[in-house]
């Protein structure tokens, strides 16, 4: 018997199988999907099986396995045709695919490998020794027969709670025994709630939503924030369950995971697993166990617990669908709903996309009937849609307000009063945007990024918010010396300061991704916000989606017009969505809500749409606007980016793969550019960009596998393509 093996070098040259042969004792145990160490060249190294055959068709010297490595882990056939699927679609390599569906602690090649699991131990009497005897012979250690008499009573007792030297006499002596057991990390202490009684829209969602949970449908779930789309959520899983299947339910942002799987916890106990990208690698590795041994039957998760080994599913839940963070910006550059989708087909299940403000692309599905459209259009309860005031900032400056505008003020103070809390939303971080000199015109700006640098006053630091790249801020001006630094722009940790100077009795706690490196910092600041122990919010767009704080009254957006500005066809749905989530925060218990939009553009339609609350003339006009200018979701975009050391080179290349797909694409689809990238350069390479545009063309699949396996043996350039990119 043979296993066909793919390696773990993610390399285009060795993206095919490798036959070898399978040892007598692995013959009856090895199966496909399960990950072993092989020789290769002069080395030891991991792959997968993909395949066991009787026959040897290789033409080289077969070697042998040499053994299974995480017996738990098996990738199942659906995450193999899932694998497939990746790869066909983001043309990445199989074992890329692969791996990038599994936590890195069950990666192959992982050069950390350990023993993941995290044991507790436990102590308990020897039943074969004769205790009576001990203890008579023992009396004046009144320590060790204390620790006797404990576990007469009581079985066993978690050693941590008695680690004296008393018990180490007990252990050296046979008396008391050690056993360890496998502990998951993660433990859910929830409170069971007992769930709400579903409004009448809510109780129509699950029921259209039950009516297909045995068929491949995808629901378009368009429902107000605060309308009570996780209830139905959660409804429609109970059923699910009780069918004998198993649900995952995606979530965009970690900061949103922590309440949806704190009120999942709070119905489905220890059934559920979450999956996110701030949990250490040994929680990771304990929830993707539970998963694979079929202990849940729920997972939370965000983007990449998608492929969460979950057997028998029977739904996949998208929240926030128009999030961005669903689309993988590294290799593979997958989206996560199409993978969803692909799952759902798969296993002939419904996949229900919801949100409060829906992408062009499922509205339109939604609207030609590809997706059933699902609205819920009042908020639950007394509460309703908050009352939002655009502030025209032009005036406000002449007043001199840079930051905050009277209206804004005026309004804090009224809630802080009322002893009720505030959000403000900057989409900003850091303290100023940029720093220059005023004798000499230096300005810090990032050594391999075309971006000027982010002040952040905390650690005195400026960083490059592209690559990372941080260095300390000089007093003087670095290239000419005087004392003459100049700062300007405003991010959130100069806003949380200014804020604090006009209201200095008021507590702030501010979120972004600043403050909240460190492990569990979203949770602390979510939940002390909640317990009231603050009365304003201040973040990043960190705070605009899913959040649930029932004494927030206002919502403050400081600068909309930043993500307004930003030259991307999608930049007017990205400002739509961002705007109505974060003012979606207002008003969501019975207290009423109200939001104030700061900006330079208060009769630009976007605002306009926002503040009436109006997502189908949004839609409308944003629609005409694709159509016009033939953006999805009338056509498919595809980036490629041509990426050298050298910006000549890297042009050249770029003109050159331009010039063959003008030769070999379809006449009706379009090609543009080489233009440089929104960022020519990063981490010092130069980028050029060429964009497609099309609605059917069976040739381009091929014709860009071909420009990509042309590129792989050259050294100066690579090639990146992207389908469907979140921005060109
Ligand atoms: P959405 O995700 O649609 O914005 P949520 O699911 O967060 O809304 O629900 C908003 C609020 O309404 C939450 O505080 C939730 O507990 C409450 N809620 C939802 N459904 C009900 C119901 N049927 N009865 C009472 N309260 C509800
Ligand atoms: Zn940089």
């Amino acid at each position: 018997m043979y296993a066909q093996v793919i390696v773990e070098y993610p390399v285009k040259t060795l993206d095919k199988t490798f036959t070898y042969s399978i040892p007598s004792i692995l013959k009856n145990v090895l199966l496909v999907g399960m990950k072993v160490k092989v020789p290769f060249g002069t080395k030891e190294i991991e792959g997968f099986v993909l395949e066991i055959t009787d026959i040897c068709e290789a033409d080289y010297e077969i070697r042998e396995i040499i053994e299974i490595i995480d017996k738990e882990l098996i990738l199942n056939e659906e995450l193999l045709h899932i694998a497939d699927f990746l790869k066909e679609e983001t043309l990445c390599t199989k074992i890329k695919a692969l791996q990038s569906m599994l936590p890195s602690s069950l990666k192959a090649g992982n050069k950390k490998r350990k023993d993941y699991a995290h044991y507790e131990a436990y102590i308990r009497l020897n039943k074969e020794v004769d205790i009576e005897s001990y203890i008579r012979q023992n009396r004046r250690y009144e320590k060790q027969i204390e620790i006797i008499e404990l576990l007469e009573n009581e079985e066993r007792i978690s050693k941590k709670d008695i680690n004296n030297s008393s018990l180490k006499t007990l252990l050296s002596r046979g008396i008391v025994v050690e056993e360890k057991e496998q502990v998951y990390r993660l433990q859910n202490k929830e409170d069971q709630i007992k769930d709400k009684v579903l409004t009448e829209e809510q109780q129509n969602a699950f029921l259209k939503i039950k009516e297909s949970l045995n068929e491949y449908k995808t629901f378009l779930l368009f429902g107000v924030t605060g309308s009570g789309k996780t209830e139905v959520y959660i409804k429609i899983i109970k059923e699910v369950i009780a069918s004998g299947k198993r649900a995952l339910v995606m979530v965009p942002e970690i900061s949103l995971t922590t309440q949806i799987a704190q009120r999942f916890a709070a119905s489905f106990g220890s059934d559920v697993a979450i999956l996110h990208s701030s949990l250490s690698v040994g929680e990771k590795y304990d929830e993707y166990i539970k998963i694979i041994r079929k202990e849940v039957h729920v997972v939370v998760g965000t983007r990449s617990s998608v492929f969460a080994p979950l057997e028998n599913l029977g739904i996949i839940i998208i929240d926030e669908e128009d999030s961005p963070s669903y689309k993988q910006e590294n290799t593979p550059k997958y989206h996560a709903k199409d993978v969803a989708m692909y799952r759902a087909k798969y296993n002939h299940i419904p996949l229900v996309l919801a949100t409060a403000t829906p992408t062009l692309e499922a509205k339109a599905r939604a609207d030609k009937g590809v997706f059933e459209l699902i609205k819920m259009e009042k908020r639950v309860g007394a509460s309703t849609l908050p009352e939002i005031h655009i502030v025209d900032m032009e005036k406000e400056m002449k007043q001199k307000n840079m930051i905050f505008s009277r209206l804004l003020i005026e309004k804090i103070k009224e809630k802080l009063e009322k002893k009720e809390q505030v959000i403000l939303l900057l989409n900003r971080r850091g303290f100023s945007t940029f720093i220059t000199c005023s004798n000499c015109g230096f300005v810090y700006k990032c050594p391999s990024c075309d971006i000027t640098m982010t002040f952040h006053k905390t650690s005195n630091n400026v960083m490059c918010h592209y690559c990372g790249y941080t260095i300390k801020k000089s007093d003087l001006c670095p290239k000419c010396h005087e004392d003459a630094l100049n700062y300007y722009g405003l991010g959130t940790e100069k806003l949380e300061s200014e804020l604090q100077k006009i209201f200095n009795e008021a507590r702030i706690i501010r979120m972004d991704q600043d403050v909240t490196q460190k492990k569990g910092a979203h949770e602390r600041i979510i939940k002390a916000f909640k317990n009231l122990e603050y009365d304003i919010l201040v973040g990043t767009q960190m705070v605009s989606k899913g959040l649930d704080f029932p004494k927030v009254s206002l919502v403050g957006v400081i600068n909309a017009d930043a993500s307004l500005n930003i030259p991307d066809f999608r930049s007017n749905e990205t400002t739509f969505s961002l705007l109505s989530q974060v003012a979606g925060r207002a008003g969501r218990s019975d207290i009423k809500g109200e939001v104030i939009i700061q900006t330079f553009n208060p009769d630009n339609y976007i605002i306009q749409c926002v503040k009436n609350n109006d997502y189908n003339s949004f839609y409308r006009k944003e629609m005409d606007f694709r159509r016009k200018l033939r953006y999805p979701p009338y056509y498919y975009l595809v980036g490629i980016k041509v990426i050298g050391k050298s910006y000549e080179v890297a042009l050249k290349e770029a003109q050159k793969v331009k010039k063959y797909l003008d030769m070999h694409l379809n006449r009706e689809t379009i090609c543009l550019g080489p233009t440089t990238a929104a960022v020519l350069k990063y981490k010092e390479e130069y980028r050029f960009q060429i964009i497609i545009k099309y609605r059917f063309d069976e040739s381009l699949k091929s014709v860009l596998k071909e420009i990509a396996s042309f590129y792989v043996t050259n050294k100066d350039c690579y090639i990146d393509i992207d389908f469907n990119p979140n921005r060109i």
